[in-house]
């Protein structure tokens, strides 16, 4: 009915970090339907339902084309330069008036790496504060910060064609069936083709039912399961002594350390067999190469970071690290969080992670000018900054915060005690609607060129498939007449989004061989610091860039989060995602996906549902200590007694009123994966 495509445009899906690549069918300049790429290296020919069919969100009636600015509670249509003089002339003021670092700016994981690279410049150079962040906070800063630590880089360590080489694949929080798809079928066809499944999950899920070993483990005791994995493969001795003593360091403490974390002490903590920690200890440590994968069911925890230093522990114990079908592979949740956070939209690193502590100087001489000092505001930072008073504004892009911070009401405090909010969205998204002062409208990632980044390290080209309506700009070009409005033009001044890339290589080696001319041809994975590199598929083949080339074995202690069940609050709510929305809803919600899922709902287990007189479809009140939220009831047997289990993505419902604001003890990403609650038939 949409007619036959003139034209087919390449291009990467808007979703999810596996970074599928898409033929975009074209006709008078509008989208009639996309195809997964025959030939991609990622896809190999498949998409996704939201890849291939939610993409009508573009052509929504309620996108926003014209900038608005909100006056006595009215939003006006203004023009863009009265929009861009109005928020400079503020920011100017602010800054004279309170200082830079009463201003905080949000980079987007779906926008690209040129506009994450003007966000976090203009932060720097423009307003001069290191208060900026990107979403990679609520998701995968805790494996950003494991893995540097630990391995001295944070990506993911391997590809995804190292699945097919794997011996045995550990997937640990991480729900791939409906959260990455095209990587959960191509796990699925690579045991159905022998290769060997451990699932580590509090939930059954589908991918479970192909594991040799599910270990269904009681939410927030990942540490005591490593551990007591890696108690099985020191004390039987099925470490790899090799890799140990030429790769490592730290192995005599973490013996010593690992030797009281039996497979009986984790399975009391854990709720599980002892036999099933033995089982899977071995399988993992006999069978290699064995390939690792973990997703927000590890980060999001008060132990986060430290959860992730544990399952990297297991990788270095067996060798499973530099070698093909190994390693330690992060499933990002949005299509370029990775590259958001590699621009440097983050408090306390530059672009290419390098860091605002010890390479200032660096970024002084480069872009010619004077940089803050120290490490800025995260975003729960910057909250709780602005609920004391001292931060004044927030420049958001493409991140609906309000409603995908946890305890929203400790979000409203603190969007309500800010003198200016401008969001920059293609829609009027929750944090919007409620606080925004100034709209900013953006193209979506259809409508400019640009790259992003998956979570392979594969840098791949963002094409202009159909020209973006009247009066909506790419963001990087947003934050150029920004910088322009308020007299520094000289920092932030681009004809093309091939300028801003090649400002990124000269400044990051590591991408300096990817061009623009070669992205032509297909992705490339960093590192690639000359034109002739080839990309490298693996990390760490040889030595671990750490002072003295090891990677550090830890000793990781377990502490329960105090965010436990009790009388008052007896379930404990697991959140995630499911296959046809993505997280706050802003673009599925738009497409035809709303009519095949309509509502989160509250999923229990049958014996829990009946205690409490529930069946299918009821609606429940559910309650935390932080508010209350009602939606629907679904009857749910991969669910353990106690546990509850919900998605996110649905305004009405808006779950993160309940959800748990404990953080990571490291990095500060919020506990979304527990929150004690109650259930109340409605
Ligand atoms: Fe898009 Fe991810 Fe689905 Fe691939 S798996 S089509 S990248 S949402």
């Amino acid at each position: 009915a949409l007619g036959i495509p003139e034209k087919t445009v390449r291009s990467v899906c808007a979703y999810c970090g596996v970074g599928c690549e898409i033929d975009v069918g074209v006709k008078d300049d509008k989208i009639v339907g996309i195809h997964p790429m025959q030939n991609a290296p990622v896809n190999k020919g498949h998409l996704c339902v939201k890849g291939r069919y939610a993409w009508e969100y573009v052509y929504a009636n309620d996108r926003i084309t014209q900038p608005m600015i909100r006056r006595q509670h009215h939003w006006e249509n203004v023009t863009w330069k009265q929009a861009i003089d109005y928020c400079a002339q503020k920011l100017i003021s602010m800054v004279s008036e309170h200082g830079p670092d009463s201003i905080g700016m949000i980079g987007s994981a779906r926008a690209t790496n040129e506009d994450n690279y003007c966000i976090q410049k203009f932060a720097r150079t423009v307003i001069g504060t290191n208060n900026v962040d990107n979403c990679a906070r609520v998701c995968h800063q805790p494996t950003a910060k494991a893995m540097t630590m630990v391995l001295g880089t944070g990506a993911a360590t391997n590809s995804y064609d190292d699945i097919e080489k794997a011996a045995t694949i550990l997937v640990a929080g991480a729900n791939t069936t409906e959260s990455h798809p095209v990587i959960g079928a191509r796990i699925k066809q690579a045991v159905l083709k022998g290769a060997k499944l451990i699932v580590i999950d509090p939930r059954k899920t589908e991918l479970a039912t192909y594991a040799t070993c599910h270990l269904q483990l009681k939410p927030g005791t990942n540490i005591p399961l490593f551990n007591a994995m890696a108690n099985v493969i020191v004390t039987e001795k099925l470490y790899d002594e090799t890799f140990i003593v030429n790769r490592t360091e730290g192995w005599e403490l973490f013996k010593e350390f690992i030797r009281e974390w039996t497979p009986e002490r984790a399975a009391k903590i854990c709720r599980i067999q002892p036999r099933l920690i033995r089982d899977a200890a071995r399988l993992f440590a006999k069978r290699s190469p064995g390939i690792c994968f973990h997703g927000l069911g590890l980060t999001e925890h008060t132990q986060g970071t430290e959860n992730v230093i544990a399952l990297v522990n297991l990788a270095l114990l067996t060798g499973n690290i530099g070698k093909p079908g190994t390693g330690i592979n992060p499933l990002r949740g949005q299509n370029n969080v990775q590259g958001a956070a590699a621009m440097g939209c983050d408090p306390s690193v530059f672009t290419g992670m390098a860091s605002v502590k010890n390479e200032r100087q660096r970024f002084e001489v480069f872009w010619n000018t004077a940089l803050p000092e120290g490490k800025g505001l995260n975003l729960p930072e910057m909250l709780d900054a602005a609920v004391a008073g001292r931060l004044h504004a927030m420049w958001i892009t493409g991140y609906d915060v309000f409603f995908t911070m946890p305890d929203a009401n400790h979000t409203k405090q603190a969007f309500d005690k800010l003198e200016l909010v401008i969001v920059q969205d293609m829609f009027m998204n929750e944090t919007a609607e409620q606080f925004a002062d100034v709209f900013l409208p953006c193209a979506s990632s259809f409508e400019r060129e640009g790259t992003f980044m998956n979570a392979e390290r594969r840098i791949q080209k963002v094409r202009k498939v159909i020209p973006p309506p009247p009066g909506v700009k790419p963001d990087w070009e947003i934050v150029c007449n920004m910088a322009a409005a308020m007299g520094k033009s000289e920092y932030l001044s681009y004809s093309t989004a091939e300028d801003i890339w090649n400002e990124i290589r000269a400044i990051w080696s590591q991408v300096y061989g990817i061009t623009y001319e070669r992205l032509e041809k297909g992705g490339i994975q960093w590192p690639c610091s000359a034109t002739s590199h080839p990309g490298t598929p693996i990390l760490h083949t040889e030595t671990f860039p750490r002072e003295g080339g090891k990677a550090k074995l830890s000793a990781i202690e377990f502490k329960p989060t105090p965010e436990q069940a009790a009388i008052s609050y007896p379930f404990i709510l697991i959140t995630g995602r499911e296959l046809y929305h993505f997280n706050a809803g802003t673009m599925t919600y738009r497409t035809a996906n709303k009519e095949i899922c309509q509502s989160d709902q509250l999923h229990l287990n049958p014996i829990d549902a009946s205690i409490i007189g529930l069946k299918a479809g009821d609606s429940v009140r559910v309650i935390s200590k932080y508010g209350e939220t009602t939606l629907p009831v679904y009857i749910d047997a991969d669910l353990r007694k106690g546990e509850v289990f919900s998605t996110f993505n649905n305004d009405q419902v808006f779950l993160n009123k309940i959800t748990n604001p404990a953080r990571d003890n490291y990095v500060q990403t919020p506990e979304y994966k527990i929150t004690a609650v109650k259930i109340e038939k409605v």
